[in-house]
């Protein structure tokens, strides 16, 4: 199947949300703010021949964004997907988007409502897969069955083990956060040279810098070799201050992970302002938005990167969507420790020269533990 408008009927008895969280010793650490426990919302769709479908839901932030999201689905989403026969996940997802648009409107949470449908899509297509036998990448019409992949997530302090570890496991490509000034921020830079060598290596200010800051950093930061830099300003600026940073000489700007919409990413993949365009499907789109615009940006001559940072669910639908989409761009494996993402799955596909080979089990390819979604359970 090459295009997203026809699979087989479907037609759910159940759609429901699952939220799972866990206690990390070390919290993640953001120019913006903590993130210290690990949250992950899943989505299991089962249709009336009982097969099953999982997706999974932005849960990163805030800290408890994902028993809103949780809600949304149950209260708001679920009814409409429950009501009619589908025949693709992609007209599903136009339904739940049309009919929950007011109260997007009411609320002042679009952003909210999109992430809930998107885990929901992901789950619609994993089922759509698994119903026709075909792993995902093959399912879309791909050609790939290996992504190249980075290590991410990391802080600005204490990763040295972090490291040594990813590399030992046969990562060879790494993400740092910075916007944390100069002084922390070339710390961590020189020390994660002397680390990885010459291996790409990635910055992520997490829209933590001002235009004049920005173009002040641009080269003392590039310097050091990297691939890309990653939301140096927030997401909401206009175009023309992307214009301004995008001209300076250094390193491509990278961002995605915080625009909604196809109008959006169209705008900022016409102004030509990004190296890097990384939409997280988990948070917009799904399958049936992400797909069409993963291609587009490979089209512009741009990369695509997926954003993610959660669960093994999210994990493996970026990296269905980046082997379908084609093109440079690496699959972003959080480096940081998430006994969700380690145990729910009996832990991601194993990593080689930096290259994750994806199952050839229908669907994503994997399947959550019954015993460890209990261990996991917010009741
Ligand atoms: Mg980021």
């Amino acid at each position: 199947m090459s295009d997203l408008t026809q699979t087989d009927e479907i037609a759910l008895a159940k759609l429901e949300p699952i939220l799972l969280r866990a206690k990390v010793e070390t919290p993640v650490v953001t120019s913006f703010g903590t993130i210290p426990e690990r949250a992950v919302l899943l989505v299991r769709a089962e249709d009336r021949d009982g097969a099953v479908g999982w997706g999974e839901v932005f849960g990163n932030f805030p800290m408890h964004g994902a028993e809103n999201r949780a809600h949304l689905i149950r209260d708001y989403i679920a009814p409409v997907a429950l009501a009619e026969t589908w025949h693709s996940p992609a007209a599903a997802f136009a339904a739940m988007t049309r009919k929950t648009h007011i109260m997007t409107l009411q609320s002042g949470e679009p952003g909210s409502f999109a992430q809930a449908i998107a885990g929901v899509d992901i789950a619609l297509w994993d089922l759509a897969a698994r119903k026709a036998g075909a792993p995902l990448w093959r399912f879309f019409g791909g050609k790939r069955d290996a992504v190249p992949t980075y290590a991410s997530g990391l802080n600005p302090s204490g990763f040295e083990d972090i490291v040594a570890r990813k590399l030992a496991e046969g990562y060879n490509a790494f993400k740092i956060k910075i916007g944390f000034g100069r002084e922390v921020d070339f710390a961590a830079l020189t020390t994660m040279r002397e680390m990885i060598g010459e291996r790409a290596l990635m910055t992520d200010v997490n829209q933590g810098w001002d235009l004049a800051t920005a173009k002040d950093n641009w080269a003392p930061y590039s310097d050091f070799g990297l691939r890309w830099i990653e939301e140096p300003l927030p997401a909401d600026r206009p175009i023309s201050e992307w214009q301004a940073l995008a001209a300076q000489p250094g390193s491509p700007i990278a961002a995605g992970e915080n625009l909604l919409g196809d109008a959006q990413f169209d705008a900022h993949i016409e102004a030509n302002v990004f190296g890097v365009v990384q939409p997280d499907m988990c948070k917009w789109g799904g399958f049936t938005k992400t797909l069409p615009l993963a291609k587009r940006i490979v089209a512009a001559g741009l990369t695509y990167c997926p954003h993610f940072l959660a669960g093994p669910i999210g994990v493996m639908s970026a990296a269905h969507c980046l082997a379908v989409a084609g093109g440079d761009g690496v699959l972003e494996i959080d480096a940081n420790a998430n006994p969700i993402r380690e145990r729910l799955t009996g832990g991601l596909p194993g990593i080689e020269n930096g290259i994750m080979s994806l199952p050839e089990a229908p669907g994503l390819g994997v399947e959550p533990d019954t015993a460890q979604l209990k261990e996991f359970a917010v009741n």
